[in-house]
């Protein structure tokens, strides 16, 4: 039997925000760690909305059977802006006390884990997981979702390319990231993108051009701009930019949207998210609170939630001298 140092007796978990291919397998291994200490353990449905209508369930071993392999999450998520207001925080506390619930466990984003961090500030512990497929959290090499998120842009990038080859086609693709480069910055190098427009690396339309024309000038085949949506620049400006600066290629657009969040977890997220499920749970009986599971380096590591929101984690600009180092 594994031991339980805390007194915990009873815990909650949920999935918040963005919804992050992998969320399942960490719920999974959340709620089968905690059975494995011999804890009671209820699934949150819609996260802090569904806390506060009181949309809470008993889980078993088997009502996380199967799901280690689905996208999206079982649990359902949901957003809910008015959590930043004491009050509702202190509503949903409530529900967690009716529930004789001892402990919470939130798999979410930096908005999410900002909510965690409100109601530990009211007396309830709690443990976050970080899942966001932009890999915008600070505290942790990758969250849950992300390495599938770039398998899904690549698969994209790769279909792509073999008709832009074929027709001497330049092709934009234009990828999720409002604030952060991270998603696109990795899938134009490991894409082999000839341009990649990400927020923290502002460029104009005529260096993009400039770029493109060199490639075609170089003798290649092709050509792909991959534009991440908060680059700054809208996909249509460049694509209209480059059809009026004619230099050989025909341009065509693709807008990948929400096919980025979807789809069934890859190995590496499944792992992740099945090491930090358990690692959250572990924290929690070791009397941890007020923290997020985090990959550092190959270990699993605990650092504060204060930390993890109060630190910006923005794309490495390294990344984006190599693309143009390769671009050759
Ligand atoms: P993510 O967790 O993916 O970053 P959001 O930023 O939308 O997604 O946050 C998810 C939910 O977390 C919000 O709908 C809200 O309920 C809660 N939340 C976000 N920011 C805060 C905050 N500052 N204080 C309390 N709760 C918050």
């Amino acid at each position: 039997m594994t031991e339980n140092n805390d007194g915990i007796k009873r815990i909650a978990v949920m999935t918040s925000g963005g919804d992050a291919p992998g969320m399942n397998a960490a719920l999974r291994a959340v709620v089968r760690t905690a059975l494995a200490y011999q804890l009671d353990v209820f699934g949150i449905h819609q996260a802090y909305y569904g806390l506060l209508h009181d949309r809470l369930e008993r889980l078993g071993a088997r009502d996380v059977g199967g799901i280690i392999q689905k996208g999206g999450t079982v649990l359902q998520t949901a957003r809910l802006p008015e959590f930043s207001q004491v009050e509702v925080q202190k509503e949903a506390l409530a529900n967690l006390r009716k529930h004789e619930i001892d402990a919470l466990v939130v798999i979410g984003g930096d908005g999410s884990l900002r909510g965690a961090h409100a109601l530990h500030l009211l007396g309830m512990p709690v443990v976050g997981v970080p899942a966001s497929i932009d890999n915008d959290i600070w505290g942790t090499n990758m969250a849950i979702g992300v390495d599938t998120a770039i398998n899904t842009i690549l698969d994209a990038i790769d279909k792509v390319r073999d008709t832009a080859s074929s027709h001497q086609r330049t092709f934009l693709i234009e990828t999720m990231g409002r604030d952060n480069g991270y998603l696109a910055l990795m899938a134009g190098i490991s894409g082999g993108a000839e341009v990649t427009l990400i927020p923290e690396h502002p460029v104009t339309l005529e260096e993009v051009q400039r770029r493109v024309q060199h490639a075609y000038v170089r003798g290649k085949s092709h050509a792909i701009i991959i534009n991440a949506e908060g680059s700054g620049i809208k996909s249509e400006d460049i694509v209209h930019y480059l059809k009026d600066h004619n230099f050989g290629y025909d341009i065509r657009m693709t807008i990948l949207g929400h096919v980025q969040r979807g789809g069934s977890p890859s190995g590496f997220d499944r792992l992740l998210a099945t090491r930090l499920g358990h690692g959250a749970v572990e924290c929690l009986v070791n009397g941890q609170t007020d923290v997020m599971v985090g990959l550092d380096g190959r270990r699993i590591r605990a650092v504060p939630i204060d930390d993890v929101i109060n630190n910006e984690r923005s794309a490495n600009l390294q990344y984006y001298a190599l693309i143009e180092l390769l671009a050759r």
